[in-house]
């Protein structure tokens, strides 16, 4: 019985393009992008390419964009950056209640060391409450928003145009984790007017270990690795040009398909996972904003069940998903994300996250959702 892998939000299987075009990088053209002569000249050309490639994929100009190790370390970058710039004495940094923990650590790190940091809650349709952010903005001091555009665990897309807006109109800076959403729904940052935006790769068909910062141009920033000065300074280190290529390839097979459909047939299996759910069985709720959200997440509770009941039979009978997020899995407190949405314990306890990506089939649901029902039906009996 072949697996059904359900937990696209924790990683995606590499596109079989992105490997074709990464693999002579690995095995032909291996040269170092800062040597001067014609082979380090291509694979600089290379490297160019594939940052115009996710340029083009978030509305950003090339040079606006600079590879990094990871999503982790995107976001490392912009916080510590930010950080440094504003200073902790007199500023205020705000950030929401449901961040990723690539966000949420290191503010807590800035928190230990005497900034202030404020969080601000979601509705429970898991979308930040604007009404509160404006309350904690303050624009007398210094300070920048750090703010999730979809979330991990829900796949609800938050309000960032607004909340980008109000942090400008207090002359605050902005970065928003945008690694659930980009590939995902469209993003244009000459529409929404981010400072700072975090893009991991291997959420959209790109290996792990590698993403990229958009860094607005004329923005302030403070490099947090030092060194030879590739990146354009910004991020010193020889490049991972296979990675880097692979990101590139990925970014624009998402961008074409975005353009085309906007993912329309993964948001039409997602929605049908769900709407037979509902059919199938009795106490079943369905998470999240029905409006705002990725096209590719079913956030689902499951009555007279926990998921870590779930987790281990679903695995046995060939579903691959998560509870909540991939992070949280096996812990046992409910998740910040869901508490922060206003669920009760046992709700939070009892959700699944079914994530989909480009690759799940019609035939993959349909015997998911047989999986399901069994699993389910058999932990409530028990
Ligand atoms: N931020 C969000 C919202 C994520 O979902 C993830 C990955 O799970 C990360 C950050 C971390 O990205 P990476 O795994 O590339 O470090």
């Amino acid at each position: 019985m072949a697996a059904i892998y359900l937990d696209s939000n924790a990683t995606t299987q590499v596109h079989p393009e992105v490997v074709e075009a990464m693999m002579p990088f690995l095995t032909e053209t291996w040269y170092n992008p800062s040597s001067g002569y014609a082979a380090g000249k291509e694979v600089k050309a290379a490297i160019q390419n594939a940052r115009e490639q996710v340029a083009a994929l978030i509305g950003a100009r090339p040079t606006e964009i600079v590879f990094t190790g990871c999503g982790t370390e995107s976001n490392n970058m912009a916080i510590k950056s930010l950080a440094r710039l504003i200073g902790r004495k007199n500023s205020k940094v705000v950030t929401s209640e449901i961040e990723h923990s690539a966000v949420l650590r290191p503010l807590e790190a800035m928190q230990a060391v005497g900034f202030d940091v404020e969080r601000v809650g979601v509705n429970e349709d898991g979308r930040l409450r604007i009404p509160d952010l404006e309350t904690v903005v303050d624009s007398t001091k210094p300070g920048f928003c750090s703010i999730m555009w979809a979330n991990n665990e829900s796949g609800v897309v938050q309000p960032i145009a607004e909340a980008c807006e109000i942090a400008s109109a207090a002359k605050w800076s902005f970065h928003t984790d945008a690694i659930q959403a980009v590939g995902k729904v469209p993003i244009n940052v000459a529409d929404v007017p981010v400072d700072f935006l975090s893009i991991s790769g291997h959420k959209f068909h790109a290996p792990k270990g590698v993403g990229a910062l958009f860094i607005r141009e004329n923005a302030n920033f403070e490099p947090m690795i030092r060194g030879g000065g590739q990146e354009s300074g910004m991020r010193s280190g020889t490049e991972n040009v296979p990675f880097i290529v692979g990101l590139g390839k990925a970014a624009e097979i998402m961008r074409l398909r975005i353009d085309e459909d906007g993912h329309a047939e993964m948001t039409e299996l997602r929605d049908f996972l769900e709407n037979e759910l509902v059919k199938r069985l009795d106490g079943v709720h369905l998470n999240g904003s029905r409006e705002h959200r990725t096209g590719n997440v079913a956030h689902v509770s499951f009555d007279g069940c926990t998921a870590s009941e779930l987790l281990p039979k679903l695995d046995q009978a060939g579903v691959q998903c998560s509870a909540g997020s991939a992070c949280m899995t096996g812990k046992a407190q409910p998740s910040h994300v869901q508490k922060a949405m206003g669920f009760s314990d046992e709700r939070a306890f009892s959700s699944l996250r079914l994530s989909l990506s480009i690759f799940t089939t019609k035939a993959e649901i349909d015997s998911a959702l047989e999986r399901i029902e069994k699993v389910v039906m058999e932990t409530r009996s028990n």
